[in-house]
């Protein structure tokens, strides 16, 4: 167990899609030379194409241990940050100090005020690759070096309803319920008919059984969130996330005082830090910490913090290949207080083809990928979406 990490690459993916994330572009909505657009409904910048930034660490035993990121946009910036900045300073130190590294690179740049954003994301790619070793130094799955193996599969709520009118979202979730998925979050971003109608459509072909969220994507003052959210009470309203814009910590405790119906948010946060004045205010009954912004280190943490707050956890899912996705996985399966994972199928489906391993979804429940660390490694094929830079 006494090995180093001795090498560090990084690679910055581009996978092509027909189709973007979240759908068919809006009427009007134009590609920049980068292949971003941005949509109107929550002003984001999104890419055509899926990226991601792997990283893998090899050790002078000769072990490697896998990580990734979330960079829906833009890869080249975390992969700079590693391979410039992060990635010297993990070259020599023993991954069973996984801890003391995680503090380490956060530590580096704090003062220069670097504690979130692109920079702790890229920290996020090199945990995750960081506790993949641990796990294969002690051959142990992770989710046993996180506690303890809570739940053998992880319930899982259908995200998104990718397709581009009212009707085709609603017999996509139809479709999915069918399958035995209990629950089904739509976006306010592509609503195009507004919150109220979609509810109401999807209420009235799913029946009173299936749990429906909503993910309103920050776009609202505090006073227009409760006023829409006891709307969709109306047709039984199972959580309501991102309410009000991420800044807008009062807004957030104001909306979570002013409606029944339990709110989500933390997917854009990256350390316990970030949740704690939410924490404090109660702005939030449900917390959604995003692997592949947090690291496996930070998403313990926040874990943690949400258990002496009371709040229930359900993890977030963005575009990635599905190695951050096992990492949180496993970090789902130590956890008492967990209810449901987001499962992205239109990405988690067709990446599951990159990756080894027995990681699954079906029938309202992931499976989780067996053996030590995280149990799944990216195929070599996967490296020809490599970015040059
Ligand atoms: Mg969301």
């Amino acid at each position: 167990m006494n090995d180093r990490i001795q090498s560090v690459e990084v690679f910055p993916l581009r996978i092509p899609r027909d189709v973007p994330y979240l759908g068919a572009l809006e009427p009007g909505v134009t590609v920049n030379e980068k292949g971003c657009f941005v949509r109107p409904g929550n002003r984001t910048v999104y890419s055509t194409s899926d990226h991601c930034v792997l990283v893998r660490l090899t050790t002078a035993g000769g072990l490697s241990g896998w990580g990734e990121c979330v960079s829906v946009v833009a890869p080249q910036a975390a992969t700079v940050i590693i391979r410039e900045l992060l990635g010297p300073l993990v070259v020599g130190r023993d991954p069973m100090d996984s801890t003391a590294i995680f503090e380490d690179l956060y530590d580096a740049m704090r003062v220069r005020g670097y504690f979130g954003g692109f920079y702790v994301d890229s920290i996020a790619a090199l945990d995750i690759a960081i506790w993949d070793l641990k796990g294969k130094l002690t051959q142990m799955p992770l989710c046993k070096l996180l506690g303890g193996r809570r739940h053998e599969r992880i319930p899982a709520y259908v995200s998104g309803l990718p397709a581009p009118t009212l009707e085709q979202r609603v017999e996509m979730a139809r479709l999915w319920t069918s399958r035995g998925f209990p629950a089904v979050k739509f976006a306010a971003a592509v609503a195009d008919q507004g919150e109220c109608r979609e509810m109401a459509r999807l209420r009235e072909a799913l029946g009173p059984e299936v749990k429906i969220l909503v993910d309103l994507h920050w776009r609202y003052s505090a006073a227009e969130a409760i006023r829409l959210i006891r709307k969709l009470e109306e047709f039984d309203l199972y959580l309501a996330e991102a309410p009000v814009h991420a800044e807008d910590i009062e807004g957030q405790a104001e909306v979570a005082r002013g409606i029944r119906t339990p709110v989500g948010l933390g997917e854009e946060l990256r350390t316990a830090f970030e949740y704690l004045p939410r924490f404090l205010k109660r702005c939030m009954d449900v917390v959604q910490p995003e692997m592949g912004r947090t690291g496996i280190t930070s998403f313990a943490e926040i874990c943690q913090a949400a258990k002496m707050f009371h709040c229930r956890v359900m993890p977030h899912a963005s575009i990635g290949i599905g190695i951050f996705q096992a990492a949180s996985l496993h970090a789902s399966a130590a956890l008492p207080h967990l209810v449901f994972h987001e499962y992205q199928h239109s990405i988690f489906d067709r990446n599951l083809r990159f990756l080894t391993g027995t990681m699954s979804c079906a029938d309202g429940y992931f499976t989780l990928p067996e053996g030590p660390g995280l149990g799944v490694e990216p195929k070599p094929e996967v490296l020809q979406y490599s970015m040059s830079s």
